[in-house]
């Protein structure tokens, strides 16, 4: 152990990023409550941990308080997917705003730092590109995916008013589309959804023409770089972008699933979900100046990792969070 032993919460703790966080911050010898609701996940991402001494599971929802005694908070918790967040879309917005109130209270009583995992959708569907911290954002404040973009945007601002009003000491990272092991299976996510698709042999559902992008981070990569900003000086704290910068158009992403597991699918289009981003992928001058981050892992290595844990999962195991699609939201639905 080389780092001095923290008490360290973190909430959304068995989601897919959350339980990689917390095999580091195990590994590292911390002291570690994983905090969560069960909503998008479930045991199974963190079971291994169970055994560790260092290492507590609590069941609870961040929409209320709760009372602990911690060092540094990592605040994850919120439905990550559109389908996942689209469900209820009003406990969405609960879940960024009252989530962060009740951290942020949490952190300032125990004179704790902490971290929040905010996002690219405070981009909206960005008109400068690739896009810096300083670019502002173009979100849609009435849409279907305004539950989740403008309560991160809105968790970020009381981020930085407990940051200036009470010497709170945060971190705000904005994360873009990452994947790897332990994403949901049923997240409805593009990753998981055409890793599933091509492993069965069903048709790739390609939402719209396919020409929008994404740039994948691999989470190895993505933890890597939350653990250089809350260990690095606490005169930067963000935000800052962690994300890979290789861009990608959904088709390409579809042909190279296909290539890498050795399937008969094909592509078919589907309606584009209202409010679908065309394009997206990070600036991060600040990350590597501030953090000497930046990414290692090739989409195309990373796809690999993904699509063995895919192989391997016993499906029968999971539960669908919801019933949701991205086609109850489409651009014909929403008339707009
Ligand atoms: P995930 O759905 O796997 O994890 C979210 C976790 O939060 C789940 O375990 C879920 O059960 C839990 N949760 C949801 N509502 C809760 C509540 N009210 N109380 C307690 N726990 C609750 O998603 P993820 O990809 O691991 O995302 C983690 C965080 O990172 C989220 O805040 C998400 O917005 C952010 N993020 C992720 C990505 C990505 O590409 N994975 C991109 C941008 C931002
Ligand atoms: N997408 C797709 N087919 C799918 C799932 C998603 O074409 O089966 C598209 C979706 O319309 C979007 C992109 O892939 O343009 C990324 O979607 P995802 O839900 O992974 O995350 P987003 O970046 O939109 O939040």
């Amino acid at each position: 152990m080389s780092e001095i032993m923290k008490r360290i919460l973190v909430t959304g703790g068995a989601g897919f990023l959350g339980s990689h966080l917390c095999d580091r911050l195990v590994k590292a010898g911390h002291d570690v409550i994983c905090l969560d609701n069960f909503f998008t996940s479930q045991k199974s991402n963190v079971v291994h941990l169970l055994q560790a001494p260092n290492f507590e599971l609590v069941r609870h929802d961040v929409t209320h308080p709760i009372w602990l005694e911690v060092d540094e908070i990592y605040n994850l918790a919120c439905p990550a997917s559109p389908v996942h967040y689209q469900y209820n879309p009003i406990k969405t917005m609960k879940v960024s705003v009252m989530g962060a109130i009740n951290m942020l209270g949490l952190a300032k009583r125990c004179g704790a730092k902490i971290f929040q995992a905010s996002t690219s959708e405070v981009y909206g569907d960005p008109d400068v590109h690739p896009q810096p911290e300083s670019y502002r954002g173009s979100v849609n404040p009435i849409g279907v995916r305004s539950c989740y973009d403008e309560g991160k945007r809105a968790a970020e601002t009381l981020f930085f008013d407990y940051y200036r009003s009470n010497n709170v000491n945060i971190r705000v990272v904005r994360i873009f589309n990452t994947y790897g092991p332990r994403m949901h299976p049923y997240d409805g996510r593009v990753v998981s959804n055409f890793i599933l698709q091509a492993l069965k042999g069903e048709d790739i559902t390609i939402y719209g023409d396919g020409a929008q992008t994404r740039s994948f981070c691999y989470v190895d990569d993505l933890i890597n770089g939350f653990l250089k900003l809350m260990n690095g000086p606490d005169d930067f704290v963000g935000p800052v972008n962690i994300g890979n910068p290789g861009e990608f158009t959904i088709k390409q992403l579809a042909e190279m699933v296909i290539k890498k597991t050795n399937s008969n699918s094909k592509l078919i289009h589907m309606p584009l979900p209202a409010d679908d981003p065309t394009q997206r992928k990070p600036d991060i001058t600040l990350a590597k100046k501030h953090l000497d981050w930046e990414p290692q892992v090739k989409l195309e290595e990373g796809l690999g990792k993904t699509i063995e844990y895919f192989a391997s999962l016993d499906l029968s195991k999971y539960r669908k969070p919801t019933d949701h699609t991205a086609h109850k939201n489409t651009i014909a639905d929403q008339g707009n």
